[in-house]
């Protein structure tokens, strides 16, 4: 069997609806697995709403919105609507119920933002039917499993492959839709699986089920050696081992969640990145593999925080001070992106999130001086040449550098 996701972008409105179901119409009647984001920007327009209601503002024009913008996506694509409709809002007043009935707190997130993905899903499902595709709608709670760290819920691999595996007999004769980015936990909560999670889930439904593939539906031609919107001569990869696309995504490469690789590498099932909007395309196979001579692999990594820690009283930096730095990191779940030391500082680089680089700063501060610059930007470049070295080491605003034999990173400003 296959599975395969497709994002918000493919499914943001009727046209892009109609699109995948002749995508899934095209492959076959059973034996596949279809994962899906909420549509378009919905999960944002959920956060927004969450964020409206936790300050006591009126959310409910952006509902009413999020509400119409679904609706007419179904009145445009079914000749009789009124059913899917009820089922869409079924979600919709659960929402408002949610919202009405408890204070805003990351449990209160998950059972919001969740509602994106079960109702594209729901959609979706009603929409192969009216074709006389013999479609399943599976509640992905019901399978992935996870402990209580909502918006981050870490999966329990046993209980998910065991709540996973009776999905293999519908298997046998249908086609299933389930959501991605959401799981449950022991007691019956929904959690989410971290922003942009949804290739995580269709990973995760390929490990349990043993898929032969995983193929994640883009708005891009494949995987691309830079961004084409920054760099219009951006090249597709045809080919890209495991390693390589894991690392790519921990330098910030957005094309897939950094989880989805470990789950279908561990198994060897290769993972596709195709075209949505043109599906003849080749695309980019990513498996295990050699590639000799891989081009510079541009990544930009926005909206960085460079802090330095100095020494108040002309000592060296001792490794008990970086312990400090470090446990202070631990503590508040924060990841480096990139670290220098030198004589009387410590500097390093870190994603801005503004409520928890004040509480770093307040630690730090106990032991140093602490400069910090916001708004930077992150560039590494992976399997650099001549050329590429030069040219982003030279540019203008650079703070600061490192670079390997394999790769550079700048950050600049
Ligand atoms: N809808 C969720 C998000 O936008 C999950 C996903 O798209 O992967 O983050
Ligand atoms: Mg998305």
């Amino acid at each position: 069997m296959k599975v395969f996701k497709f994002g918000g972008a493919s499914l943001k409105d009727s046209k892009g609806v109609r699109n995948v179901a002749s995508i899934i119409a095209s492959q076959t009647r059973h034996d596949l697995l279809v994962v899906v984001s909420a549509m378009g920007k919905t999960t944002d327009r959920l956060e927004r709403i969450l964020s409206l209601a936790s300050s006591n503002q009126d959310y409910q024009v952006v509902l009413d919105e999020l509400k119409e913008y679904h609706h007419n996506i179904v009145d445009d694509l079914f000749q009789k609507p009124i059913s899917v409709l009820r089922e869409v809002d079924i979600h919709f007043n659960d929402l408002e119920n949610e919202l009405l009935t408890h204070a805003a707190s990351d449990q209160l997130y998950d059972q919001v933002v969740c509602k994106g993905e079960l109702i594209s899903s729901i959609i979706l499902h009603h929409y192969l039917l009216s074709k006389s595709i013999s479609s399943f709608w599976f509640d992905s709670r019901n399978g992935i499993c996870t402990d209580k760290n909502f918006r981050e819920g870490r999966v329990d691999w046993t209980k998910t492959a065991v709540s996973i595996n009776p999905l293999r007999s519908i298997l046998e004769e249908k086609i299933i839709i389930t959501q991605g980015f959401i799981g449950k936990t022991p007691d019956g909560f929904t959690t989410t699986l971290g922003r942009e999670g949804s290739d995580f889930s269709a990973a995760i439904f390929a490990s349990c089920l043993n898929a032969e593939s995983v193929v994640i539906w883009k708005d891009v031609p494949g995987v691309m050696n830079a961004d084409p919107k920054r760099i219009p001569t951006a090249t597709v990869f045809r080919e890209l081992p495991f390693k390589e696309a894991a690392e790519m995504t921990y330098y910030g490469a957005s094309v897939i969640h950094p989880k989805t690789i470990k789950p279908l590498a561990n198994k060897g099932i290769p993972l596709y990145v195709k075209n949505f909007t043109d599906p003849s395309l080749p695309g980019t196979k990513i498996h295990e593999c050699t590639v000799e001579n891989l081009p510079p692999l541009i990544v930009f990594k926005e909206n960085q925080c460079l802090i330095s820690c100095k020494v108040t009283d002309y000592t060296f930096v001792s490794e008990q001070q970086l312990t400090n730095i470090f446990h202070a990191l631990s503590e508040l779940d924060i990841r480096l992106n990139m670290m220098q030391n030198s004589a009387i500082s410590f500097s390093f680089c870190i994603d801005f999130r503004e409520n928890k680089l004040l509480k770093l700063i307040e630690k730090l501060q106990q032991h140093f001086e602490v400069f910090y610059n916001t708004g930077l930007t992150l560039i590494t470049i992976k399997n650099y040449d001549e050329a590429s070295f030069e040219t982003y080491r030279k540019q203008k605003g650079v703070l600061l550098e490192q670079s390997s034999r394999s790769t550079l990173q700048v950050l600049v400003k």
